[in-house]
């Protein structure tokens, strides 16, 4: 099994002794800002002029600046704006204003990975990505769990890069579930593969393909939603809790033997070898740079994609039959769970 570091291999003082900035306040910001806050690190939030953001950060009893003020401030500099954002915020605001001997942090390692962003070799370059969203992170802290976490290095300039970013995992709590070392490649090409092929591309398309399929069958929609879109989290509870034995053991013989011969006949060779196909685009920049362009041009292609997505029948027909479940709606604030 690979090196795991838990509570106990963490030097807290590596982190409680820094100043430590956190640039953006969305998912991810604003659970490692109080995080960190509550294990006693001197935390400052770095925004933009009339950010939405900073009433929120204010509210929750923390420091508020610009980016450039917070970034002066510190000696460790988390950026957690959009990784499409953090290129041309790094070169207008972050770098110039970064402190002899600072390090700065990534949650994902998209921006270096791909040469984006290029930091002076004078700073150490660290990540520290929880593998959940942000408003997990916060609860599971709340609750005294934590998310577990990959850390890495990128640059080493201190010699104490690398137990520095265990000591910033230890104070958001994520030492507390383990945390595993990784590599920038590692991190952001597993993490684009997971999120484009399973998580987030591939699970939508197969929930969209299996509601279509049944609707345009003549079966009552709500009845598809149902199947197909509400019951997962009942299977992903299983999966999470119990491992793909568990879910196999729990769903009735009769649901064992179709999936089990039917599962291959919808994920198959050909499924497989565009799986392939996917992962060399992200190996080889090509993903990277399409995203990149894309950005540059405005979105009209993401914009169109989003535009289709939202008014998809089975979003017209889930928006109802939720709107029944007033206590969905407590489960998760919305507004904090951007990203992946
Ligand atoms: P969000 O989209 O939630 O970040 C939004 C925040 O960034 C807001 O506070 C916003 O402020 C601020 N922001 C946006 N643009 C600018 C700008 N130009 N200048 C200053 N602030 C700006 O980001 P995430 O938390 O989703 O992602 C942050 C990082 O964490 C990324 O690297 C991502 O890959 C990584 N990550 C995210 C996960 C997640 O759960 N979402 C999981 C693991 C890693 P304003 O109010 O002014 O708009
Ligand atoms: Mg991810
Ligand atoms: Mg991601």
């Amino acid at each position: 099994m690979a090196q795991m570091y838990y509570d106990k291999d963490a030097n807290p003082a590596l982190i409680t002794d820094r100043r430590v900035a956190i640039i953006g306040y969305g998912s991810q910001g604003h659970a490692h800002a109080l995080n960190l806050l509550d294990s006693g690190v001197p935390v400052r939030v770095g925004l933009r002029e009339g950010s939405a953001s900073a009433d929120k950060a204010r509210a929750s009893g923390l420091e508020v600046s610009s980016v450039a003020d917070a970034v002066r401030w510190a000696d460790l500099v988390m950026l957690l704006v959009p990784d499409t954002t953090a290129p041309t915020l790094w070169r207008e605001q972050v770098a110039p204003n970064l402190q002899p001997g600072s390090a700065v942090a990534f949650a994902h390692g998209f921006n270096i990975r791909f040469g984006l962003i290029e930091p002076d070799p004078s700073v150490d370059v660290i990540m520290i990505a929880p593998k959940g969203p942000g408003h997990l992170l916060r609860r599971t802290y709340e609750e005294g769990g934590g998310i577990p976490s990959l850390i890495a290095v990128a640059n080493d300039a201190s010699g104490r890069a690398h137990d520095t970013a265990l000591a910033y995992a230890w104070a958001i709590g994520s030492t507390r579930a383990g945390v595993l070392d990784t590599t920038f490649a590692e991190e952001t090409e597993t993490d684009l593969f997971g999120e484009q092929v399973v998580l987030c591309g591939g699970l939508s398309q197969l929930v969209r393909a299996g509601f279509d399929t049944l609707v345009e069958a003549g079966y009552q929609p709500e009845s598809a939603y149902f199947e197909c879109l509400h019951e997962l989290k009942l299977i992903v509870d299983l999966l999470y809790e119990h491992g793909l034995s568990g879910m196999w053991f729990s769903v009735s013989e009769t649901a064992e033997y179709g999936g089990l011969t039917r599962g291959p006949r919808i994920v198959n060779d050909e499924t497989r070898a565009e799986m392939r196909r996917v992962l060399d685009e992200i190996r080889s920049g090509a993903f990277a740079s399409e995203l990149v362009d894309e950005i540059a041009a405005g979105r009209p292609r993401f914009e169109a994609l989003r535009r289709e997505a939202r008014e998809a029948q089975i979003e017209q027909v889930g928006r109802d039959l939720r709107a029944m479940m007033p206590f969905l709606a407590s489960a998760t604030k919305l507004d904090q769970v951007s990203g992946g």
